[in-house]
């Protein structure tokens, strides 16, 4: 898959110093690859490569990043900009209610993604909208919308499956408009294939209700037929935005970066299972992580790229190896780090960390941090730099000073021991292998 692939060439190129024209040029075949294989449109990627390379090559290399890092990061930004950058929310009628049409081919979604469109709409908008049943072709296709309509608690429009689509729509609206309803979800019906007749329907439904955004929802796991379908219906439609769905799990990206592209239309939402809640807005800078699948390492480059000092760090590390790493070593580190946001962020950034044996369950609390620095900050600084004269009194009186208990300053020296234990077994299995690890 895409993600593996790119992480492979990736690796090769993260631990490197320096960057020729050759190390891009061989990273750039195996991404363009990499991207075809996923069922990237071929044109995307083309101009794609053309993108990055420019970049990458014309870039001054910054001083926090190694080269390799920046053309990961160039990478990242290329695929974001791909899919749209931005976070494209959906449409709001200056005049209520927003007519929303839900258009696509059969199993794509549609009506599933009606229901949790809806529910999204009242939970994190607080509106109040109207489902309406229109696929009157499909068996049983009113009842599975009046069956989620119930799970998520929404009205459902419908004039059974012997009423005209048009006729439904135009009832519907004024239903709408008495009750209040502030946005009204069109469920239409599906083909297997694109026909004219599907199109004619939909295009006099479009033409009564005048949509405000008509919302195409494409199975992600369709690739690059998901493509040509999104093509064909915006040429007939207007589509103004994608739904992608089946984004679940180990679903190619390959849709996701070629519909933008291809039909300049943004992709609005994402769905990643059949769960009512298994639907949120599609976030491009998210999703381009995702492909990448370096956890999200790329988050973590800009982070240090603008908070840690190189030289200080380096200092540091070399404190740490060196066991002389002091608590006031400690706290400067903390004032890092808590500036980078928080730690639990952080450390799930980390491609890796999740894996590594004894942080598995690690689980970092906020709160905690601001316990242990009150308790550092109660250090004397003799205290500070030779934790070891900390007799009992004197824990008492850091307690004290600190707000904490005796136990919470017992705790904390302990895994500071702890840690300064780990640190020396880490800097020992390093020099066996020989090699100094670079960047992250
Ligand atoms: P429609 O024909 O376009 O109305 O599609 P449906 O809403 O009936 O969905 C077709 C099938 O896909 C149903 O079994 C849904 O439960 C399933 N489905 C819809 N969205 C998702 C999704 O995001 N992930 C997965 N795994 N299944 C989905
Ligand atoms: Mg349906």
């Amino acid at each position: 898959g895409l993600a593996a692939r790119l992480q492979e060439t990736l690796k090769n190129i993260r631990g490197k110093g320096k960057v020729s024209e050759q190390d891009v040029k061989d990273m750039m075949r195996e991404v363009r690859l990499a991207l075809l294989e996923a069922d990237v449109n071929f044109k995307v990627v083309k101009q794609f490569i053309a993108n990055v390379k420019e970049k990458a090559l014309g870039q001054e290399v910054m001083k926090s990043l190694t080269p390799g890092q920046q053309v990961i990061k160039v990478v990242n930004e290329e695929l974001t900009a791909l899919m749209g950058t931005e976070q494209s929310k959906i449409a709001v009628a200056k005049k209520s209610p927003t007519v929303v049409m839900m258009v696509g081919l059969q199993g794509a979604g549609k009506t599933t993604t009606t229901a949790k469109l809806a529910s999204h709409l009242r939970k994190q908008h607080n509106r109040n909208p109207l489902l309406v049943a229109c696929d009157v072709y499909r068996p049983a296709a009113i009842q599975q919308l009046q069956t989620l309509g119930k799970q998520v608690g929404m009205p459902v429009f419908s004039l059974g499956d012997k009423a005209n689509p048009v006729d439904i729509v135009k009832q519907a609206m004024q239903h709408a408009e008495a009750e209040h309803h502030d946005y009204v979800l069109i469920d239409t019906a599906g083909r297997l294939h694109i026909d004219e007749t599907l199109m004619t329907e939909l295009a006099d439904i479009k033409s009564i209700v005048q949509p405000d955004e008509i919302l195409l929802v494409v199975d992600a796991m369709t690739g690059q037929d998901a493509v040509n379908v999104a093509e064909a219906f915006h040429e007939q439609l207007d589509v103004t935005g994608v739904v992608l769905t089946k984004l679940d799990g180990d679903t190619r990206g390959g849709a996701a970066l070629s519909i933008k592209a291809v039909t300049n239309t943004p992709i609005k939402f994402a769905a990643t299972g059949e769960k009512v809640d298994q639907f949120e807005p599609f976030h491009p800078d998210r999703m381009a992580s995702r492909i990448l699948g370096m956890g999200d390492v790329l988050s973590l480059i800009e982070k240090a790229q603008t908070h840690v000092d190189e030289e200080k760090a380096r200092e540091l590390e070399k404190k740490l190896r060196s066991m002389d790493f002091t608590f006031d070593d400690f706290l400067e580190q903390l004032d890092q780090v808590k500036s980078m946001g928080p730690l639990e962020d952080l450390l799930g950034m980390i491609p890796g960390m999740n894996k590594a044996k004894g942080l598995k369950n690690l689980k970092v609390d906020d709160q905690q941090l601001v316990r242990v620095e009150a308790i550092v900050r109660s250090m004397t600084p003799l205290e500070k730099q030779d934790p070891s004269v900390i007799n009992g009194s004197r824990r008492r009186r850091i307690a004290k000073g600190s707000g904490t208990t005796i136990q919470d300053v017992n705790r904390l020296l302990k895994q500071f021991e702890d840690m300064k234990k780990m640190m020396k077994q880490m800097s020992g299995m390093q020099g066996g292998k020989g090699k100094k690890k670079k960047g992250f």
